[in-house]
């Protein structure tokens, strides 16, 4: 598109539009003024604007015939979208101009937006960043995923334990979203396969006595940075099928047929939490199956525009599985390819594994996603006619390869015989041509020791691309303090070529960018204690060092390390009252899954541990803890520019990538943590000497399990440890309840400590004596940060968006 084409934004004329929308659209009055009101006319004011660009965009798509990758993910984590489209167009000093007119801080305007949270943690918000990345990129692409009508439930905190409440995040309307209620397409589920000869005597297969509920489109745009390119969000709302709701009502019955509405819309109800077995919950699997097949229909319905024939489909089509939960999209594609277009089964395969590619995002054998046969039976029932025929053919190929081992059939089938369940795994990874871990330590454990037979079997399919953040939202929109100084040094480049901020390495050197580079710091310390004490009420030192956890509760992340070191902290500061350490806040924040006993008990462990020492005067001006409650990304926007420390504390082995990690360190926190997952990356470009890296790696966690770990040996040889563990194991922390945490010590001294939280213990506690030392000598610490945020280009998105488009999609970014 030439530059003189770019639709002209018209500034002048927003505060009039934003009137003009609250009067139309919201069908309110401007008076007595409001801020949601004002938020919302603002709202729709930039997305006026937008859809212009974004049709400039779709004809380039057109003009260029280019190929297309559509990124399938049940999980989005935008967070809210105002002041992103706001940075991302250039439109901040015109909106910010606009809202003190109207007498509103932008600021205000932009609190007053709900989070989409459509996603339970890291998996949705790379699905995002990713967004992000390939629309500034300029790749040609789609994300795909559900329109769910309750988010992630929300958390609050009552009587220092977690209570979920639904996250009806729409109830006030979404301005984002546009609904295309022209293009409803129908989703079938139950009834039967059907076998049948057509015209010219061939068996066919077709699918019968189906129920079918209809989806519709509901697009949210997404512009890339400088907003000349707009990608598009596709997420799919359920609806009622009107043929199904008629025939009920025509034979009178009104309720009945209101009923199946109700439960067809149900689909896209409700987002399922994590951690928790989702295998069994049918709804779970119709959601995958919605979303697949009306993102085909949609994907066909844009290839057909092109002609009939399938010959060039893998060259116009890539398909990213963002984990294995819309992997029916295999089988539905050879469905839909063999039963509706009478393509040949070898010709249809061939399409597929050259169209899919697939991410996997965990090794946890719990999160392997497995489907009954006969569950997924009753539901899709020529998809298991379809995935048993590809299981045939792919035991054939082994059983050639390998003649005679029918080990390795057993292992490497799709349909697990023993236990009569879809692999969902090994069918995403026969049916692909591509597969890939996260981070390059991730990566090699699922070719070493998750899919050693399949790495044999293919090899050069299995491969790595080490997630990344996107820059706009996790540097320049949520830090403009530290954004501003950088831009001030080395230009604005950084922004869309992440790795310039390397110019900012021979400024750590420069006591008077130290000193600029503290002062940023104590600005979003500052607003992060404000923000702390209108949400919970305490008030936190910014002088003091801000420790930070936050992220999802799950055991493997180790909470419980992270309190262990508090509650030593906290003994040897009741013991010796002048010890030479800087004064602390310990931050924690994080959604247990509700189903998840461990998490929420340590969610508790946390309140009571931080409310002991909150009371204890003792330890004023020394150490405060706190849990601070629905972590979130608008939350995390204002946790991560404040914090000093990055707790990134896994168990070795078990965390895949990580994005927080790269967030905290972007934005100058120094991390401890262990080499699991990024980290070792993280490590290798920031340097040893600039991150507290401490605990066993993942062979020695691997070794330590295999030859026991001997939990009681090491809390005998330990005495702070003992100390720690039996104040918490008697109730120290809640009297009136002593055997509230029994179950958490249990789990460790009775259990064999699975997650190794006494094998680290002694050296997270080493590592967190030298993070005190350096943060007592400020102009080390601050030379440390800013060597921090200089090597993190790397991790920017748009290198991992990059790396996928060349190696993977092999999809060109659009010329200028
Ligand atoms: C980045 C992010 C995550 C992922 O954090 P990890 O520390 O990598 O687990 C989860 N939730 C939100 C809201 C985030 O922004």
């Amino acid at each position: 598109m030439p530059a003189d084409a770019t639709p002209d934004l018209h500034l002048e004329s927003l505060g009039d539009d934003i009137r003009r929308h609250i009067l139309s659209n919201l069908g309110n009055d401007i008076y007595p003024p409001d801020p949601f009101r004002y938020f919302t006319g603002l709202a729709y004011a930039i997305r006026d604007r937008l859809i212009r660009m974004w049709l400039a965009t779709q004809a380039t798509y057109y003009d260029t015939m280019s190929k297309r990758v559509y990124y399938l993910s049940m999980e989005f984590l935008p967070g809210r979208f105002l002041m992103n489209y706001v940075t991302n167009m250039g439109l901040e000093d015109g909106c910010r101009k606009t809202a003190e007119a109207l007498g509103y801080r932008l600021e205000d305007l932009a609190e007053e937006e709900r989070d989409a949270g459509l996603g339970n943690g890291g998996l949705g918000r790379l699905a995002s960043c990713y967004m992000d990345s390939i629309a500034t990129m300029r790749i040609p692409g789609y994300g795909y995923g559900i329109l769910y009508d309750y988010g992630l439930f929300h958390q609050t905190i009552v009587g220092g334990w977690q209570e979920e409440r639904a996250d009806n995040w729409r109830r006030h309307g979404s301005p984002w979203v546009i609904d295309r209620v022209e293009h409803l397409y129908e989703v079938r589920f139950n009834g039967k396969s059907e076998a049948y000869h057509d015209d010219k005597g061939n068996l066919r297969y077709r699918w019968v006595d189906a129920d079918t509920v209809m989806a519709m489109p509901c697009d949210i745009l997404i512009p890339g940075h400088d907003g000349k390119h707009v990608t598009n969000m596709r997420l799919w709302a359920a609806a009622s099928s009107q043929g199904f709701s008629l025939r009920d009502f025509n034979q009178g019955d009104f309720v009945g047929a209101m009923q199946a509405k109700i439960l067809s819309e149900n689909i896209s109800k409700v987002l399922y939490p994590n951690d928790e077995p989702v295998a069994g919950k049918e709804l779970r699997l119709k959601q995958q199956y919605f979303l697949v097949a009306a993102t085909l229909r949609d994907i066909l319905r844009r290839h057909k525009k092109s002609g009939p024939s399938f010959d060039a489909f893998a060259d116009q089509v890539a398909i990213q599985l963002n984990d294995t939960h819309p992997t029916i999209a295999v089988a539905e594609l050879m469905r839909i390819l063999v039963d509706e277009e009478f393509l040949p089964w070898e010709e249809a395969w061939d399409i597929c594994r050259r169209t899919f590619a697939y991410t996997n995002h965990t090794v946890l054998p719990e999160a392997l996603e497995t489907w009954p046969l006969d569950l997924m039976g009753r539901v899709l029932p020529r998809h298991v006619e379809i995935i048993a025929e590809i299981d045939r053919r792919f035991q054939e190929e082994i059983r050639a390869k390998y003649p005679g081992d029918e080990g390795k059939i057993w292992r490497m089938a799709i349909i697990d015989r023993g236990s009569s369940r879809v692999r969902m795994a090994n069918l995403a990874i026969v049916g692909s041509h591509a597969v890939n871990g996260v981070a390059k330590l991730h990566s090699d454990i699922l070719r070493e020791k998750v899919f050693p037979d399949f790495d044999a079997f293919y090899p050069g399919k299995f491969t790595n691309v080490t997630n990344g953040i996107t820059p706009r939202r996790w540097l320049l929109q949520a830090n403009p303090a530290l954004s501003r100084l950088i831009t001030d040094r080395i230009g604005p480049d950084w922004v869309t070529e992440l790795t310039r901020l390397t110019e900012l390495i021979p400024l750590a050197e420069d006591p008077d960018f130290r000193k600029a580079w503290r002062d940023a710091k104590r600005e979003n310390k500052k607003r992060l204690a404000r923000y702390v004490l209108r949400k919970i009420g305490l008030g936190i030192n910014p002088g003091s060092l801000f420790d930070v956890q936050v992220k999802r509760m799950h055991e493997y992340k180790r909470q419980l390390l992270n309190v262990l070191h508090a509650v030593t902290l906290y003994n040897r500061l009741r013991r010796d009252p002048s010890l030479p350490v800087p004064p602390r806040t310990i931050l924690i924040g994080g959604k247990a899954a509700p189903g998840y006993f461990m998490a929420k008990r340590i969610i508790r462990l946390i309140t009571a541990v931080a409310e002991t020492i909150n009371a204890d005067n003792a330890m004023k001006g020394r150490l405060r803890m706190l849990f601070l409650p629905n972590y979130c990304v608008s939350q995390a926007e204002k946790v991560i520019p404040a914090a000093d420390l990055s707790q990134q504390i896994s168990t070795a082995g078990m965390e895949a990538s990580g994005t927080g990690n790269m967030k905290f360190a972007l934005n100058g926190a120094l991390t401890i943590g262990t080499l699991d997952g990024a980290n070792i990356e993280i490590m290798q470009e920031v340097g040893a000497d600039n991150i507290f890296i401490f605990g066993l790696t993942a062979p020695e966690v691997e070794a330590a399990r295999a030859g026991g770990l001997d939990p009681r040996r090491r809390v005998a040889d330990d005495p702070e440890l003992a100390e720690a563990l039996d104040m918490i194991g008697r109730g120290y922390f809640v009297p009136n309840e002593p055997d509230l945490f029994a179950p958490i010590v249990d789990n460790l001294l009775g259990h064999g400590d699975y997650y190794c939280i006494t094998a680290d213990y002694r050296p997270c506690i080493e590592a967190q004596d030298r993070v005190n030392a350096l943060y007592l000598d400020p102009e080390a610490w601050t030379r440390t940060s800013i060597l921090n945020t200089a090597n993190m280009g790397y991790f920017s998105s748009d290198r991992a968006v990059m790396e996928y488009a060349r190696n993977i999609w092999r999809i060109a970014p659009l010329g200028e």
